[in-house]
């Protein structure tokens, strides 16, 4: 009898039941382990290079913090490190410190601030890879689901951000 799939169930499975199961069982061959015993029964789990493979075992970690850091921050400071409270720019001396989302002290306006203060980057505590994650997968049409788990985040989290680039859209058409 076929099962019936609603359009939900459908998604959220999504990538997995198309790709194929993780591993493959595979029965250890009778090997002697010395002393005449021999090792029986054994099953190791081989692993499969292909998609569906990749998709389960994803990590954030294979992302490089530095660079997310460093490419999204660009975007939002496109002129320069800059004070997100007063507008000036960073002296020379400190600008490495912003770029590596340090705590400042703006010699100008004597607040302190990080380089995401201010900016949605700061919205949700999540790290730079997350966020550029999020963007990327909803970027390729992954559903909010799907992308939850692969970057480790409540879903609401992704909702938002979806959220927030649609209002991007919206303002610049
Ligand atoms: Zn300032």
């Amino acid at each position: 009898m076929m099962k019936v799939v609603d359009k939900k169930e459908k998604m959220e499975k999504g990538i997995d039941d198309l790709l194929g199961d993780r591993h493959e069982w595979v029965d250890m061959e009778k090997k002697e382990i010395g002393n005449g015993e021999n090792q029986t029964g054994a099953r190791i789990a081989k692993r499969t290079f292909k998609p569906g493979v990749v998709v389960s075992e994803f990590d954030v970690n294979f992302l490089d913090e530095g660079k997310c850091r460093k490419y999204l921050l660009e975007i939002f400071y496109p002129e320069g490190a800059r004070c997100p409270i007063c507008g000036k720019l960073v002296p020379e001396k400190s600008v490495q410190r912003f770029w590596e989302n340090k705590k400042m002290k703006c010699p100008y306006c004597g607040k302190f601030y990080f380089a995401t203060s201010k900016t949605v980057l700061s919205a949700k505590k999540l790290s730079f890879r997350q966020i550029y994650l999020i963007a990327l997968f909803l970027g390729l049409g992954v559903n909010p689901y799907k992308i939850a788990e692969l970057v480790g985040c409540d879903k609401k989290i992704v909702y938002y951000w979806r959220g927030y680039f649609e209002g991007l859209e919206v303002k610049h058409g």
